[in-house]
């Protein structure tokens, strides 16, 4: 099996209200489209991914796929859904399918298990279909006045993808261009296509109306999860006339030894991040036998970190930072240091604490042999980007 999906986005989406085609507006901060294609790109089975977009979409959509790997590039719909879908079958030509998932593009909460199912349908079938029982009692109506009960026992609600044998359903849409078929299983149907029907999802929604959003948000943040990492780090001082604490650099009568710039705050920040995230420490990331991160900046440590939250969909909830030293005096480049923190994490500063204390006297850090920092990080992850 050679398995293409089309994702159908070349609608105007007016029912969600005016401005911009609703495939293209955010559900938890990113683009309904750009979240249909993460689901359809990133399972396995699936080779390749193109998108029937509206001609006057091409920058909406540039905007939309950046950053997303292996996608073909957008198809301009015509004036129908069917007329969309005729295009892109016939765009996805060169990629020699032999299947292909024909899935809505405002359908972005389709997981990886649904696909499975339709993808397993095909081995033995030409056509499958996604679908839901109806629980709801159906009555006929008319001028405001219930009628006859429908016999729901009969009917299922059509998601999708839908997938076909991509010779088939191509075929069915070259004979039929006079109709107008609101899904492709309609179509494949009338074209005599027997088409399997498989279990569909209550979350693979339609986002189409203004109500929709609020329950795609409310759909993600319950689908969101809260981990925590902490960090410890310290450095001895040596001979030199400053530190750099948290990506700044202050006056003091000593420096501190180390393979980087010895910035024990943003080490230990960035442990907390790689900590929420499972996935390891520094020294893992940026191994201290490796020259090349010599006297570097240690920015470039977090902000790597920060990559990685961003890269599995996450968010920094806040980050709480104690330097343990003698000396020199934090207090007064206190809000400094949080302002470089929250630059180098592109987040509010409201979310960046920095505090510090010494130790009495006692201890290393008491006697001045060094500084300590630790901190805890708090992130938000999709519950699904969780690391085996
Ligand atoms: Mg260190």
């Amino acid at each position: 099996m050679r398995i293409a999906a089309l994702i159908v986005a070349a609608g105007r989406g007016t029912r969600a209200g005016d401005g911009v085609p609703k495939q293209y507006r955010p559900v938890g901060g990113i683009p309904i489209l750009a979240r249909t294609l993460r689901a359809l790109a990133g399972h396995q089975d699936v080779a390749a991914v193109a998108t029937v977009i509206h001609p006057d979409d091409k920058s909406l959509y540039n905007e939309c796929v950046a950053g997303l790997e292996g996608l073909l590039p957008p198809v301009s719909g015509g004036a129908t859904r069917q007329a969309s879908v005729l295009a892109g079958l016939e765009a996805l030509s060169s990629t020699n399918p032999t299947h292909v998932l024909i899935h809505d593009g405002a359908r972005p909460f389709v997981d990886a298990a649904l696909v499975s199912r339709v993808i397993d349908a095909l081995r033995t079938h030409d056509a499958a279909l996604p679908c839901l029982p109806v629980s709801d009692t159906l009555r006929e109506h008319a001028d405001g006045l219930a009628g006859d009960t429908i016999d729901r026992s009969t009917l299922v609600r059509a998601q999708t993808p839908q997938g076909f044998l991509y010779d088939a359903i191509l075929a069915a849409h070259r004979d039929n261009q006079a109709s107008n078929f609101t899904d492709d299983v309609a179509l494949a149907v009338a074209a005599g296509i027997e088409t399997y029907l498989v279990d569909g999802s209550e979350e693979n929604i339609k986002v189409t109306a203004p109500d929709d959003f609020e329950r795609s948000e409310r759909f993600l943040s319950a689908q969101q999860e809260t981990r925590t990492g902490s960090g410890f780090d310290v450095h001895r001082f040596t001979d030199g006339d400053h530190v750099t604490l948290c990506g700044v650099e202050i006056p003091h009568t000593q420096a501190l030894l180390g393979h980087s710039d010895a910035d024990v705050g943003l080490h230990a920040i960035t442990d907390a991040v790689l900590g929420a995230l499972s996935e390891g420490d520094i020294g893992d990331h940026f191994p201290p036998s490796d020259p090349q991160w010599k006297g570097t900046a240690s920015r470039t440590f977090l902000e790597h970190a920060a990559n990685l939250l961003a890269a599995r969909g996450g968010r920094l909830t806040n980050v709480d930072v104690t330097l343990i030293a003698e000396a020199p005096k934090i207090g007064p480049h206190r809000e400094t240091l949080r302002k470089s923190v929250a630059t180098i994490l592109n987040v509010d500063l409201g979310r960046v604490s920095i505090k510090a204390t010494t130790t009495e006297g006692l201890g290393f850090t008491g006697r001045g042999e060094g500084i300590a920092a630790q901190a805890v990080a708090t992130v938000s992850l999709p519950s699904s980007a969780s690391n085996p």
